[in-house]
């Protein structure tokens, strides 16, 4: 049996929420010290944490949300506690919260197997689907060096049934590989797609309610127990 394997990128394949992580810990502790220590980091994270789910509704996942909620917990917190934001401050804080979309993400330590996977045409093919704006994902995906393991990217502004509904259309047996259950599992099955879930470290986002039965995996390397079973040594 050939399959048409669809990978995620982000936390799938690269590190991403360890990035944003370290990210949140950079500008928080701004944040921290542009509001003269009065509010504590964990405080600062919770807020804006909260707004920057909220604001996914109104954005999705555009490069200007993340920014954007940073701005907005500032300002929230400043008005709270009556002090004065410079300019400068400002722009500082959009700054260190705009290098997220620079900087290098590391691969995760079980991509080996990609290229594995990929050397076996006759028993698989490989696709990215990664969901974001096309300049961000594309530097992602190049950044990955394994874009030439891949017959096809694809980057998209939604992840849902309707998606995979299209990519069934595109693909002749895909089966779905990503850490998350709102946008990478859940819609693919709803869609009669196989999907396989990875565990990997996400955010709360990526939960949802479901009935499905899902198949887990904790590592990349479990796929080809999964799919080819014995029938095939890779
Ligand atoms: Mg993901």
């Amino acid at each position: 049996m050939k399959y048409d394997l669809v990978f995620d990128l982000d936390d799938t394949l690269i590190q991403t929420q360890a990035a944003f992580r370290h990210n949140v810990d950079l500008c928080s502790n701004l944040v921290h010290q542009a509001l003269d220590e009065k509010v504590i980091i964990n405080d600062i994270k919770e807020v804006f944490n909260k707004i920057d789910l909220e604001l996914i509704k109104e954005l999705g996942f555009s490069k200007a949300r993340y920014p954007y909620a940073w701005e907005s917990t500032l300002d929230l917190l400043a008005t709270r506690f009556n002090i004065e934001i410079s300019s400068i401050v400002n722009d500082q804080l959009q700054s260190l919260a705009k290098t997220i979309f620079k900087v290098n993400i590391p691969l995760q330590n079980d991509t080996f197997i990609i290229e594995e996977l990929s050397n076996r045409k006759d028993v698989a093919s490989m696709t990215i689907l990664t969901l974001g704006e096309k300049d961000v994902q594309s530097k992602r995906v190049m950044d990955t060096g394994l874009v030439h393991h891949f017959d096809n990217v694809f980057i998209t502004s939604k992840k849902d049934k309707s998606t995979y509904l299209e990519l069934n259309e595109k693909l002749s047996n895909p089966v779905m590989i990503g850490n998350s259950l709102r946008s990478d599992i859940v819609p693919a099955l709803d869609a009669g797609m196989k999907a396989i879930h990875i565990i990997r470290d996400s955010w709360s986002y990526d939960e949802i309610e479901h009935n499905h039965r899902i198949d887990s995996i904790k590592s990349l390397v479990e796929i080809k127990l999964l799919l080819f079973g014995n029938l095939v040594k890779l």
